[in-house]
Parts: structure tokens; sequence; C-alpha cells
């Protein structure tokens, strides 16, 4: 007798396939299973099955003043199961928010930001005495499921005068830690793209990877991908979208997916400003932005699910297998016009929709 069994799916690749979970793990997958279940889901014909998506790139703290959000308001009603909140807070806060995130229906994890306060203010990392290796390592054996990794954000406005200070403080970080996860923002200059990447090593996840700011990875006078960016992108540093208000260009995507350069993971930078006003709105607009530009929904669904799942060590989640969590994203692909906006204002049409229809997280069922 599981507790819940889900019939009639199919996987983005066509296949069909039927899932039971009990105690909140996947016990079986396979494309029929006849048992008896407590609860019974049939899908509509149609209706897709995937591991539950994950974003990577979220701004859930409801505390703060600057970016801040719900995380079930982002998450379970948007079809997102799990959401990695990218160091809105800091060493110092990061257990007021834990309180929050464990009260989530949906799966709730962080990235601590380097600055013991978070994101507070718009310059965190403008005075270094605010970047303690000793109180990071404190909150990771408080909260060791809970912090899986470390974030800086290396634009202008963040750190003042800094110049690659920062990122080489996170790197000694990263390395007294067990080789956490480090997540990099990037954005106007100082500091240099350029030095940026080359101090990132395989692994690293650098979020915003197709803004159209000058200091990101396109040369504008060429319009061609920036070679050291290139050579960044070829040792294993992660591309991630991180779209934002500010942090993705429709050509910028374009012109590196012509070139053979694919982001890895695919995220929303979202809070609630860029949620209710756009042009973010949600994790399936975003991934419509990529389907539109030729991203198949094949790859697009592995970069929400699998990729982030490894990359953040998320080792129970990610896949449609017997052992891992019982979290589900059950969707539609639909025909329609809907107009997406990038974060400068460019407009595309595009008629292919994916609409999330309910989430399954630990093995509980909910609706979007
Ligand atoms: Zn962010």
């Amino acid at each position: 007798m599981f507790d819940l069994l889900i019939k009639n799916a199919r996987t983005i690749t066509g296949e069909k396939v039927e899932v039971a979970v009990t105690a909140g793990k996947i016990v079986e997958v396979a494309p029929e299973i006849t048992a008896e279940a407590t609860e019974v889901l049939t899908l509509a014909d149609g209706q897709y099955l995937s591991a539950g998506w994950i974003d990577d790139h979220v701004h859930c703290f409801e505390e703060m003043e600057l970016y801040y959000d719900y995380p079930d308001e982002i998450g379970v009603e948007k079809g997102v199961t799990t959401v990695i909140d990218a160091g809105t807070t800091g060493a110092e806060n990061v257990g007021i928010f834990y309180k929050y995130a464990v009260a989530a229906k949906t799966n709730v994890y962080a990235l601590v930001n380097i600055s013991k306060t978070g994101i507070v203010e718009q310059d965190e990392l403008a005075d270094l005495s605010k970047v303690r290796a000793d109180l990071i390592t404190k909150a990771l054996k408080e909260y060791p499921d809970f912090i899986i990794g470390i974030k800086a954000r290396m634009s202008k406005t963040v750190i003042g005068d800094n110049g690659m200070q920062p990122l080489i403080l996170a790197k000694e970080i990263q390395k007294e830690n067990a080789d956490l996860p480090l997540m990099v923002h990037i954005g106007s200059n100082p500091p240099e793209l350029v030095d940026i990447l080359t101090t990132m090593t395989a692994g690293d996840v650098l979020t915003h990877c197709f803004n159209g700011k000058p200091n990101g990875i396109l040369d504008q006078a060429t319009d061609k991908i920036k070679d050291f960016v290139w050579e960044a992108y070829d040792k294993g540093v992660v591309f991630d979208i991180g779209h934002g208000t500010d942090s993705f260009n429709f050509h910028v995507a374009e012109v590196a997916l012509a070139e053979g350069m694919k982001a890895h993971s695919i995220s929303t930078d979202i809070y609630i400003r860029n949620r209710t006003n756009g042009p973010v709105y949600d994790l399936a607009t975003t991934l419509e932005k990529l389907h539109l530009i030729g991203y198949s929904w094949e790859e697009i669904i592995e970069k929400i699910t699998e990729v982030p799942a490894e990359k953040f060590n998320l080792t129970t989640k990610g896949r449609l297998a017997a052992g891992f969590d019982g979290d589900f994203t059950i969707f539609e692909l639909a025909q329609g016009e809907k107009v997406l906006t990038d974060s400068n204002g460019n407009q595309r049409t595009t008629k292919e929709l994916i609409q999330p229809v309910k989430a399954i997280i630990g093995g509980k069922v909910y609706d979007c």
C-alpha cells in the first residue's frame, strides 16, 4: 500500500510513466504500476510529470526591505517545489530566515551572503569588515541542512572600492568549508568580468550570465562572445540565468546559443517587485523565453531539475527515480500567444507556453 500513486503521466521525452511514493520518497517508477494507494492521482491526457522544479536563484526572506518575497508565492503556487535563496541573508540573519523557511510548504535552501548582513543595503560588500569567515563557519554548523553554499555579489554598486577582494575572500571561505558551492553575481564594472572569471574555478556558479551590460559576456563591438568567457565556460564555470530585473537579454542569449554556449541552469532571481510588475513574473515565464530562443523543452526541464540538484549537492532531488524525494511538477504545454519581455525592454511573442498545474512536495499534492 503506497501513500501516493501517480497514474497516466508522461515525461517530457514522451515516455509513459507512473510513480509510487511512500513516506515522502519515491519507491517505484515504471511505465505502469498496479497497486493500492491511499491517494491516486490520475493525470489528464497530455499532462507531463517531471521531478519537482528547482529555482536556484530567488530572494524570499520576508523581513528584508530591498529584495524580499514569500517562498510559497514564488514556489509551490508556481509549480516550483524547491527554491534556493541566493544571498539575501548573511551569517547574522540567516537564523531568522530559517524559521520562516521551515514553515513554508516549498523546500527552501539558502546560499549565505559572504557579508554578515546579507542584502540589508545595496552595498553589502563595500565594507570588508562585514565579511566574517568565522561567523559563516558557525552558521554552517548551526544550519547544515539549510545553508548549501555561499554568495558573493561582484558588481560596482555592491563592492564599493574593494575591487576583486570580496571574491578572493569568498574563494578562501569556500576552501575552508569543504568546497561549498559558490554563486557569483555579475553586473556593472568595476570589477571587470575577465578578473572575476579568471578567479572562479570549475563548479562555481556565474549568475546573470546573459545580462545585457557592457561588462557582460558579449563583446558589443563585434557581437561575439568574449574569448575569456569561452575559457571560463570550457574550464567548467556553471552558467546560470538569474533573469532578474536587470539581467536577462534575449540577444545575448541568442548569440551565445548560436556560438554553442548554453546556460547550464535556469533561474529567475525573482522577488516581489519583478514578480508583480515583471519582467520575471514566475519561473515558467523564464522557461518560455529560453524555449523561444531555441532551447528544447527537454533540456529546459533538465536545467531546472537534475542540473541545479547536482550543482548544489541536493543529492535526493532532481530525478524521477526510486530513493529520491517525492517532489514533482505536473505541467502542460499549450499553444497560445504571450508577449515576453527581457530585462532591457525587448519584446518577443511566443506561441508555446508551459503551464504548471500541480506541485507535489514530499508526496503532498498542491494545486498551482
Ligand atoms: Zn539575486
